[in-house]
């Protein structure tokens, strides 16, 4: 049987939305291939709702449960995985794009010779091969790979692209409890944890985003949203056009091809709302909208709008939030 592998990410508590839609996916494939489908869960003593991940459609679970995965030691999940996959020769492993998936697809790649092909958005087969599709640096471009259905490969694929499939509560699935292994030798050791910097911690898990599109109107520009955030404790997010004019690296890019993010307040500056955007943030609590174009689409979502210049508004809405900070 083809053996099709998913990484479930959990936050110790519960999957992320993206295991689920990994899982549907492995599921779809392993239709077609009349093959298996299989979820790794790395876990360090986590209290983790492990049937669920049946009903999205793992027919097995491999639980690596070791209190130095409970958060992410690329050595031991590496070592424990590598194990794994000698005595079960899985054929694909699909891995969220996320900055764990994408750190152990590229490890386990590199140290099992595999091929990776990052950041997909769309798997079909095609005859005997599979076809992978990937956005390109260029804007609106998007990459077409083909790769052996006979593997081993691994394909990371960017959270949201894919959605959830509806969970059939009545499929069980197989458990498995898999002793860590931890290597003898470490090159890298995990020595100590510190809180992330909210102007760079990973955007899915921000309460407030204040966001920047090519309304800014210049890299210097970009300091004006930095130092709101910074005085409100926000992270600093922003559109396509602003990643691709190299203003912000891609992991801040929110959208279709970004990430989907849930904060509590979204502050949009200079942002238009084109579909490919609001798909990532229209779940965000609050959004906040300050655009020149009072006919912008992105006041259709904004539960406050301010029509105006985003280099007058974001000094004085620094100003503001600074002094009710200091009372
Ligand atoms: C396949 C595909 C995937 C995509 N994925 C994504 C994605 O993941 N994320 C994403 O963001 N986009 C994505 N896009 C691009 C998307 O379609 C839009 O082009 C993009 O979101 C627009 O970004 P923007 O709002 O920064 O720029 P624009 O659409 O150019 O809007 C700029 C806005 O700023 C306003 N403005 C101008 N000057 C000022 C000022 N001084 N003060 C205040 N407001 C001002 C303007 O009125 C305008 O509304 C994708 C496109 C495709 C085809």
């Amino acid at each position: 049987m083809i053996g099709i592998w998913i990484l479930a990410e959990h936050d110790g508590g519960n999957f992320a939305l993206c295991s689920f839609e990994l899982l549907g996916e492995a599921r779809r494939l392993a239709q077609k291939l009349a093959g298996t489908v299989a979820a790794l869960v790395l876990a360090g003593d986590d209290e983790l709702p492990i049937d669920v991940l049946g009903h999205y459609g793992a027919d097995r679970v491999y639980l690596i449960d070791d209190p130095r995965l409970h958060h992410y030691d690329p050595t031991v999940a590496v070592a424990s995985i590598t194990r794994l996959c000698r005595l079960h020769q899985p054929v694909l492993m699909l891995f969220p794009a996320t900055t764990t998936g994408s750190d152990l697809a590229a490890r386990l790649a590199v140290s099992q010779d595999w091929s990776l092909v990052p950041h997909c958005v769309n798997i079909q087969i095609r005859g005997d091969r599979i076809e992978l599709v990937r956005p390109l640096a260029q804007r609106g471009i998007h990459g077409v790979f083909s790769a052996s259905q006979s593997g081993p490969g691994i394909v990371t694929i960017l959270p949201d692209t894919l959605g959830v499939e509806r969970p059939e509560r009545a499929r069980r699935t197989m458990v498995e409890r898999v002793t860590a292994v931890i290597p003898q030798h470490q090159d890298i050791e995990v020595c100590g944890f510190v809180a992330a910097d909210p102007r760079t911690s990973d955007l899915g898990e921000a309460e407030i985003i204040v966001a920047a599109g090519r309304g800014v109107g210049s890299l210097d520009n970009m300091r004006l949203v930095e130092e709101l955030a910074t005085v409100i404790g926000g992270s600093v997010a922003g559109t396509r056009p602003v990643v691709d004019l190299g203003w912000l690296p891609h992991s801040r890019q929110v959208g279709q091809t970004g990430t989907s993010v849930r904060p509590r307040l979204y502050i949009a500056c200079g942002i238009s709302g084109a579909a490919q955007h609001v798909a990532g943030m229209r779940d965000a609590g609050t959004i906040v909208a300050v655009n020149t174009d009072r006919g912008a689409p992105i006041f259709d979502i904004a539960d406050l709008g301010i029509v105006d210049d985003v280099t007058k508004v974001l000094p004085l809405l620094t100003q503001c939030c600074r002094a009710l900070c200091r009372k």
